[in-house]
């Protein structure tokens, strides 16, 4: 007899684009969320939604990850991305060079017994899983920064939170932002999956996404907790989240343009 999986939840999946992009660019997040839709729609699972999801805005060149990831202050192009499910698993990869698609390379690392990989090591790994070296242009834009994310959530109630990023433009080789640091740049547990986007050192030093989390524990809704993750900063430093909880639609806001979407 075959297993079946009996639906609990409702698929849903939220996408951004970056913290300081613009309505141009909304498109590749559009795109973003209906592949993962898509897969979430014919029973895939929030992993595959969250990272197709991911891949398409890696290959788009107007957003900062994969294809488009801004150059270091060296010349290079050093990319950052991570994944973490609500069961517990966590894998990510950092300053890694001559790979287009990072998540992927993060995603091995959800089943492994390491968490983090960085920069020779990284692509090494890459290697060794079958991932191609390949050129990545980078971004010829001179100023920016910005990320990418999506949370899925499948008919299992799963929820897959995926992050990447080429940083800020200019950055030493070798530096590591908010995105492949967990609580930092993205948190998920069985309460609610969140994704951050902007200024990487600020991020890492309020761990704005965990604590975010835990504001739903103590009550508060989704609205709440990205309104009370954006107060946390002043201003004039960039920042957005995007989050999805057990229920309901996900949710986007930023202190400045972000372009995000979702569908539930
Ligand atoms: N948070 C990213 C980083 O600092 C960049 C961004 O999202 O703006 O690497």
């Amino acid at each position: 007899m075959m297993d079946t999986v009996e639906a609990i939840s409702m698929p849903a999946i939220v996408c951004h684009g970056g913290a300081g992009h613009s309505a141009k660019d909304q498109p590749g997040v559009d795109a973003a969320v209906e592949a993962g839709w898509e897969i979430l729609q014919s029973g895939g699972t929030a992993l595959d939604a969250a990272l197709a999801a991911v891949v398409i805005m890696e290959d788009d060149p107007a957003l900062n990850a994969g294809t488009g990831g801004r150059i270091r202050a060296d010349g290079s192009v050093q990319l950052d991305a991570a994944v973490m499910t609500s069961n517990g698993q966590f894998g990510a990869i950092s300053c890694i060079q001559q790979t287009k698609n990072p998540i992927l390379v993060a995603a091995k690392l959800l089943d492994d017994n390491v968490n983090i990989i960085s920069g020779r090591g990284a692509r090494e790994f890459a290697d060794n899983i079958g991932i191609a070296r390949e050129k990545v242009e980078g971004s010829l834009k001179l100023t920016g920064n910005d990320t990418v994310g999506a949370v899925a959530r499948d008919e299992t109630g799963l929820m897959v939170v995926a992050s990447s990023t080429g940083g800020c433009t200019g950055m030493p080789a070798g530096r590591i932002g908010d995105v492949p640091l967990i609580g930092a740049g993205l948190w998920c547990d069985e309460r609610i999956g969140i994704a951050a986007t902007g200024i990487g050192e600020q991020i890492t030093l309020k761990m704005s996404s965990v604590r975010m989390a835990d504001r739903i524990e103590e009550g508060y809704d989704i609205e709440n907790v990205l309104n009370w993750g954006i107060n946390q900063y002043p201003p004039d430093v960039e920042v957005g989240f995007i989050a999805l909880t057990t229920e309901g639609e996900g949710l986007g806001l930023a202190n400045t343009k972000m372009p995000w979407s979702s569908k539930v």
